[in-house]
């Protein structure tokens, strides 16, 4: 049935579907790209995936075909949800339209009692570093893989290991919770209207429970404060931090075999994790 559907530039002009830029709106009407996107979440079966800003539709349809077992898109603007109508009427009840901002909407509610959950999008670039950081720091962890297409350079920032120009907080707080391995990029000419930037898809898969750092906003004050003034040796990009904990700096970085001299990039994710358990550590030992 979903074959029967017109092609997504038909449901485009037929809708009258221009893009608004200010919602990020780059609409990827190739299936052979969606297509290639679903394939990367696959197997879709027992799964209840949700669809960020799926917008004409082109990611939703090939995530139905692809089986999912069922689809929740969250769509903020709302002149997609007449095409989207049209996709849910031959999807034997597996697609579930919520109109709103994702960032707002609690999807470990909405998709209750799904015994998978997997998140994908074609995230609108404004807003999809914000996103994946929700997503990062959901309590509990209630998703099992996103697929997920940034602009390209904000994917190079996720996957970075150390000595990467691209390596910061980001690559240190998204590899603390998942794997993070980038899949395949997409010129800015697939896309309608094409960004002035390539996009790039990552695919992030929750560590396990014991491998995976929990309290990202320690990480996260850590790593600005060193990514901050990534030129400058940990010997003084971590003063004020040090100062802000009430620990001894140079006591701090040896506990954790950190040698002063060293720049942020050239810590690995798990020395970051050190840092921040020690000056955890530290907080309750003080604590009154
Ligand atoms: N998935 C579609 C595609 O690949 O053609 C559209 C992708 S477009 C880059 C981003 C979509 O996200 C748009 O449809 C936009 O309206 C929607 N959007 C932007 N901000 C949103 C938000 N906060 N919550 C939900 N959807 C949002």
């Amino acid at each position: 049935m979903l074959d029967k559907l017109p092609s997504l530039s038909e449901t485009v002009q037929k809708y009258g579907l221009g893009a608004n830029k200010k919602l990020g709106q780059h609409f990827l009407l190739d299936m052979n790209i969606t297509d290639k996107i679903a394939r990367l979440a696959r197997p879709l079966e027992d799964c209840h995936v949700a669809e960020i800003g799926p917008g004409p539709g082109g990611l939703t349809r090939s995530l139905l075909k692809s089986g999912a077992g069922a689809v929740t898109v969250i769509e903020m603007d709302e002149r997609f949800l007449p095409a989207l109508k049209d996709i849910a009427d031959v999807s034997d009840g597996r697609l579930n339209i919520i109109k709103g901002d994702a960032l707002k909407v609690d999807i470990n509610r909405e998709l209750s009692g799904a015994s998978s959950i997997k998140i994908a999008a074609n995230l609108p670039y404004n807003v999809g570093t914000k996103m994946l950081l929700n997503w990062l720091t959901a309590d509990p962890l209630f998703w099992d893989q996103a697929v997920l297409m940034f602009q390209k350079e904000v994917a190079l920032r996720i996957v970075a290991a150390p000595g990467d120009p691209n390596y910061g907080r980001l690559a240190v707080l998204a590899q603390s919770v998942c794997t993070c391995q980038m899949a395949f990029e997409v010129p800015a000419s697939c896309f309608s209207p094409p960004p002035k930037v390539d996009s790039a898809v990552v695919v992030l898969t929750p560590l396990s429970m014991d491998q995976r750092f929990s309290n990202l906003k320690r990480l996260g004050e850590i790593t600005q404060a060193a990514f901050g003034q990534r030129r400058k040796m940990l010997r003084k990009s971590l003063k004020s931090v040090a100062g802000k904990y009430g620990l001894d700096l140079t006591v701090w970085l040896e506990a954790c075999e950190i040698n002063p001299t060293d720049r942020p990039e050239d810590l690995a994710v798990t020395d970051f994790q050190s840092l921040a358990l020690y000056s955890l550590a530290s907080d309750r030992q003080s604590a009154p």
